[in-house]
């Protein structure tokens, strides 16, 4: 008897958009190996883990094996990287296998990333390496547990190949999983080529997919492109609040969905640093911590570009109007967010005029003092129950913090809201363990070398990052003073 098929595709991409992708086939590679396999996603996803967890399964996610029912594909998009426009970038390396409808009802991508060149490489070699294909992998599931919207890793395989980057590397292939692969830079290549109906067919793809209350609505490409500010605006206030630098905020990174995806030279930040750039790419600083808001806000004008014609078709003046009108917006929807996230990492429930001058104060603080973002916060929870050292360790000149301090138990007393309370709130939102670099790179020299033991470790501790637990104290440290000046690779 016929076993039932692996996946249950339906692969609406493939099926409704043609002329949006070339469909293909991932290269052959000697010796697919299963190093990391996300079991539960595998079962949200509607997966039989065991089934995957297999031989056959590293096949597949090597890209060598096409299930049944899937129709792999390379998707055509532009970009801007850096702020330059490329007019063709595309899947170079990486292949959507096909969509699923998880145990939710959501619609999901299965797609592969290393899987080898495609017609969209460019003179690149179609390859991934371990290393960025683990930190991807990590990070990425780190910020699930953040409670991030992200992609996720559904699983790391090997590929028995030598890639050569700064050295020979051993070749990987990520199979992740995402809402949609639609990305800014997607309206872009069509809007750039002039093909505006190719534009609206792929607004109606994404409203159908993201937005389906819109559907037929006669203002829905605005309003497509206000609920993308909005996504966009919730999702980088979320990764300010928990330290983290994408890295790559390039048009060809930012989602329709409203996800974090493509994680590159990504970092989440020790010190409270705005100008904090981690990227070896990066020079100008274009994509610092702090300039994240302003660079998705700008990100989203691209956005807004692209369709212009469908806004207002008759009336190009208008439209312009109308999109800058929802642009303008971006930093008092953002700027909600972070109050909020903040509020919350303080222990806060109400709103009170002073708030946003009591958080750029102890920020301010911060950065002065150099201390560890994420170990602040957790440790302000301490001293929400009166134990103040542990913070106050963070703050060479603590006579500032202390300051602070007092304003800030003086804003809590207000709330009356018992100690216990405050700090059980503040340790649901502030982490005690994050992907910290020099864990990260410690796990991925590991594997280079064949050692999985530490990635294990390490995505053991970030996948529950607000739960204290013992054999993990090392996770829980901020990184030591001869790791030195952190730099991270594509
Ligand atoms: P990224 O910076 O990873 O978002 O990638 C930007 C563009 O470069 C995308 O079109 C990728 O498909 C392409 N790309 C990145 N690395 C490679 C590679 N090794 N081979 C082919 N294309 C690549
Ligand atoms: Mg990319
Ligand atoms: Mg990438």
């Amino acid at each position: 008897t016929a076993r039932p098929p692996l996946f249950q595709f339906d692969n609406t991409y493939a099926r409704e958009l043609p002329g949006f992708y070339v469909a293909w086939q991932g290269a052959k590679v000697p010796a697919p190996e299963l190093v990391l396999f996300n079991r539960q996603l595998a079962e949200e996803l509607g997966l039989d883990p065991d089934v995957l967890e297999t031989p056959e399964g590293a096949a597949i996610f090597a890209g060598v094996k096409s299930p049944d029912g899937a129709s792999p594909l390379a998707q055509v998009y532009a970009g801007h990287q850096f702020g330059g426009f490329s007019p063709q970038l595309g899947d170079g390396r990486a292949l959507l296998i096909g969509e699923v409808i998880d145990q939710n009802g959501r619609r999901r991508d299965i797609h592969l990333k290393g899987s080898g060149p495609t017609p969209f490489s460019r003179g690149g070699d179609g390859k991934a390496v371990v290393g960025p294909v683990l930190r991807e992998y990590v990070i990425g599931e780190a910020m699930h547990a953040l409670k991030i919207p992200t992609t996720r890793a559904l699983a790391a395989v090997t590929t028995g190949e030598t890639i050569f980057r700064d050295g020979p590397k051993p070749g990987a292939v990520l199979a992740r999983v995402a809402a949609s692969h639609l990305r800014v830079g997607t309206f872009q290549y069509f809007a750039a080529r002039g093909e505006t109906d190719k534009v609206r067919q792929l607004a109606d793809y994404a409203i159908a997919r993201h937005d389906p209350d819109l559907t037929g609505d006669g203002e829905r490409y605005l309003k497509l492109l206000r609920r993308v500010i909005e996504r966009q605006a919730a999702l980088v206030a979320n990764w300010v609040l928990v330290g983290f630098v994408h890295g790559v905020m390039n048009t060809d990174n930012t989602t329709i969905s409203g996800e974090t995806i493509d994680y590159g030279p990504c970092a989440f930040i020790d010190a409270y640093h705005p100008a904090a750039v981690f990227s070896s790419i990066d020079h100008g600083g274009r994509y610092a911590f702090g300039r994240q808001p302003v660079i998705a806000q700008w990100n989203l004008a691209r956005l807004a570009e692209a369709i212009l014609a469908l806004i207002e078709p008759d009336d190009l003046d208008k439209a312009v109007e109308r999109a800058s009108t929802e642009l303008s917006r971006f930093p008092e929807i953002y700027r909600p967010h972070w109050l909020a996230g903040m509020r919350a990492k303080l222990g806060l429930r109400t709103e009170e005029d002073g708030d946003a001058a009591l958080f750029e104060q102890l920020l301010s603080e911060m950065h002065d003092q150099k201390a560890d973002y994420t170990l602040t916060f957790r440790r302000l929870g301490e001293a929400a129950v009166g134990e103040t050292e542990a913070a106050r360790a963070f703050f060479a000149d603590p006579a500032g913090f202390d300051e602070w301090l007092s304003a800030w138990r003086a804003r809590l007393s207000r709330e009356g809201i018992e100690p216990g309370a405050v700090k059980a709130a503040m340790d649901e939102v502030n982490p005690l363990y994050i992907p910290r670099n020099h864990k990260v790179e410690e796990a991925l020299a590991a594997a280079e070398g064949g050692d999985y033991a530490p990635v294990n470790k390490l995505l053991e501790a970030v996948k529950s990052p607000f739960e204290e637990r013992p054999g993990f104290e090392t996770y829980a440290e901020p990184a030591p003073e001869d790791f030195g000046p952190y730099q991270t690779f594509c």
